[in-house]
């Protein structure tokens, strides 16, 4: 017996006693599926943005940050599935699910040609404190899941989060613009000059969070931008 059949009883085992439920329908997973059953999987309302240029996501940035393409994966409603994997991703410890989405995500950004162009993938990074409470990035297990569907590898150091960018709500024009300037800074640039950088991120509300993350990355030479997040909500 080789040793992937022996993994492989072995999983069906540890499956049979503790196993693994769809977040979606709570239904166990049968071997193949992984975080969503097969009918719940086909529920995700995708959006197929990636291959309309003037796509809600990309009208969103017009004018504010020069961009090669945008895009998002599904429509992030309230009460539907997609909003539940998301905040089970971002608050209740389901690390897999945003791997999960990240690779569905890269699987349909393959079907077009630009994404071959990219370089790199940077997850919008948490502030250090924030990251510390959580454990970890929504963020760059989305980008791994993009890494892994579209072998381009996704760096976490590059961009840094000073400051968050969130609640800005009071805040004027002119200090929501200096806060935004500020709120991230970029490591070890020079090997960046004139690459396409892909950022990623969870859910595009106004877009303030990758706009400073933008704002940041542009300061590198020749740079070129590109965004994808996983879900869109409603502005
Ligand atoms: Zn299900």
């Amino acid at each position: 017996m080789n040793i992937r059949k022996l993994n492989e009883i072995k999983e069906s085992l540890l499956h049979l006693f503790y196993p693994r439920l769809c977040e979606g329908c709570n239904k166990p997973l049968v071997l193949g599926e992984e975080v969503l059953c097969i009918s719940c999987s086909l529920e995700i309302p995708e959006t197929n943005y990636h291959h309309i240029e003037d796509n809600e996501t990309a009208l969103r940035f017009a004018g504010r940050i020069p961009f090669i393409n945008a895009t998002t994966f599904a429509w992030f409603n309230n009460d539907s599935l997609i909003q539940h994997l998301v905040h089970g991703l971002k608050y209740r410890n389901k690390k897999e699910t945003g791997i999960y989405l990240g690779r569905r995500f890269g699987e349909r950004l393959k079907e077009t040609d630009w994404w071959k162009e990219i370089d790199i993938i940077v997850p919008v990074p948490l502030h250090r404190e924030k990251q510390a409470k959580r454990g970890y990035n929504q963020s760059l297990l989305i980008a791994q899941g993009l890494s892994e569907a579209l072998h381009i590898p996704a760096d976490a150091h590059i961009l840094e989060r000073l400051r968050d960018t969130e609640s800005q709500t009071h805040k004027t024009r002119v200090e929501r613009l200096r806060n935004m300037e500020e709120a991230f800074t970029i490591n070890n640039n020079r090997h960046l000059k004139g690459k396409h950088i892909l950022i990623c991120d969870d859910v595009l509300t106004t877009g303030a969070t990758l706009e400073a993350c933008a704002l940041a990355l542009m300061k590198i030479e020749g740079i070129k931008i590109s965004v994808a997040t996983i879900g869109i909500a409603s502005s």
